[in-house]
């Protein structure tokens, strides 16, 4: 793996026949995510493709220069012309592989397939996410001597490892830097002795065989499953949203706020998230007009007290966004004034959305009785409707959301799980 800096672009990646090219950023849990997945497959392909790494914050002119606005971003090049997609964001390893497959011929690629050996691993549980949830039910599972691995697309940590400041977490006097939490809580169930397979595919699960595959190639076999897959950002739906995300639409302050240094940015929401991400936002943009649906803010009072002090921030309210559009480096938003049902244009250098989450339940939605909301149901031992499935946090149906209800379940599920083994 090269890394190299915009004085080098030209010779290593324009000058060259095939190259992967990704720009990250430090303090970024999605590029963090994303090297052992880059490195990895650089060792698959690096005969036939160059993988290249560079760092976006000393290196901003010609990220800039080339359309790259959020980290972790990577290009292809064929002989110094941009080729494939743009990936952003939480990069999954089968969209690498689908880009890199798409730079070689089809003999090539069936021989790199060929070259990878499949392998079967067994273990007593799988926790599948390792939030606050899958890393407490991990920690008490591994303490009752059961063998158990955790598994995560991401870095362990989930939304806490994207949260800038918690101060309702017991234990701390001071609030916590969230990505420090999440750290003390996977050294914790390192410690314990949990098993880790992060910045993985889950390729499938299988809730009845309890058979879990990852990256195509493992095959996880264990004895229950406890589902800590919690949420993830709802997006608005609206024109223009897929095509901009992490190309001036994020949804994730910690990752991106600092690219917005004496800029103007737009936040979407009013709730609890969007408010106190605007007050974190507002210690690099130079201002910030945050749209809401309703006539006031829903978010707690101590955080709307802080934000209506912040000179930084405009409010405007009972307003929807209908259109999102990128004219030269500019964001521009088309919005609905609900009461005039008129529609106005801003623009500002990047738009955050805050409006909620829904649950990560793509893999098991058919299989697992859910509420209305999509939500798993469980009872009071966190139990799922398949037989040794438990289900933790905030992928389960209830009423409070938060760090300590998602340990609680964590624990319940662990322990009820570790006496079904007696
Ligand atoms: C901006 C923000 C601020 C917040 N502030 C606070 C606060 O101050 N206090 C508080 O108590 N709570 C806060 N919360 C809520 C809190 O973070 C969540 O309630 C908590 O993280 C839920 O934990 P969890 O383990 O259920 O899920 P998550 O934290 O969502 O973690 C789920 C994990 O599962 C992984 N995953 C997803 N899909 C799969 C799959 N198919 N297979 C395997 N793994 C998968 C994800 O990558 C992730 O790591 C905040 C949330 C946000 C977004």
């Amino acid at each position: 793996m090269k890394e190299i800096k915009a004085s080098e672009f030209e010779q290593q990646v324009l000058n060259s026949d095939l190259v992967a090219l990704d720009f990250y950023s430090t303090e970024c849990p999605p590029c963090e995510a994303l090297a052992p997945k880059f490195e990895s497959l650089g060792q698959l392909y690096g005969n036939d493709i160059k993988f290249i790494k560079i760092f976006r914050q000393e290196n901003r002119e010609l990220a800039t220069s080339l359309g790259v606005s959020s980290s972790p971003t990577v290009l292809f090049f064929q002989k110094g012309q941009r080729v494939g997609e743009i990936l952003t964001g939480g990069i999954k390893r089968k969209d690498l592989i689908k880009n890199l497959d798409s730079l070689l011929p089809q003999e090539r690629v069936k021989k790199i397939k060929e070259s990878i050996k499949p392998t079967v691993n067994e273990y007593d549980v799988a926790v599948l996410g390792g939030g606050p949830g899958g890393l407490t039910a991990s920690i008490y599972l591994a303490q009752a001597k059961l063998s158990t691995v955790l598994i995560d697309p991401q870095l362990p940590g989930g939304q806490v490892s994207v949260t800038h400041q918690i101060s309702n977490y017991p234990g701390f006097v001071e609030p916590v830097n969230g990505y420090m939490l999440s750290h003390y809580m996977s050294e914790q169930a390192k410690k314990a002795g949990v098993s880790f397979k992060v910045a993985v595919d889950v390729t499938s699960v299988n809730l009845f065989d309890k058979e879990i595959v990852i990256d195509e190639f493992e095959t996880i076999k264990t004895k229950r499953i406890v589902i800590s897959t919690g949420a993830s950002p709802r997006p608005l739906g609206i024109p223009g949203e897929k095509e901009f995300k992490g190309k001036g639409i994020s949804y994730c302050s910690i990752c991106d706020a600092k690219y917005f240094q004496d800029k103007e940015v737009i936040v979407i929401g009013g709730g609890n998230t969007a408010v106190e991400e605007s007050e974190f936002i507002s210690k690099f943009a130079s201002k910030i007009t945050l749209i809401h649906q309703f006539d006031r803010l829903t978010a707690n009072k101590e955080a709307q007290e802080k934000l209506l002090n912040n000179p930084k921030i405009e409010l405007i309210l009972e307003s929807e966004p209908r259109k999102f559009e990128k004219v030269g480096n500019k964001m521009l938003i088309t919005y609905e004034d609900l009461k005039t049902r008129q529609l106005h244009q801003l623009d500002s250098d990047g738009i955050f959305v805050f409006v909620g989450m829904m649950p990560n339940i793509d893999l098991f939605a058919d299989v697992l009785q859910l509420d209305k909301w999509g939500y798993i149901s469980t009872d009071e031992d966190m139990k799922t409707n398949i037989d040794g499935v438990c289900a933790v946090g905030d992928v389960i149906s209830k009423k409070y959301q938060q760090i300590t209800t998602a340990v609680a379940d964590g624990t319940i599920a662990a322990i009820a799980l570790s006496r079904s083994f007696n």
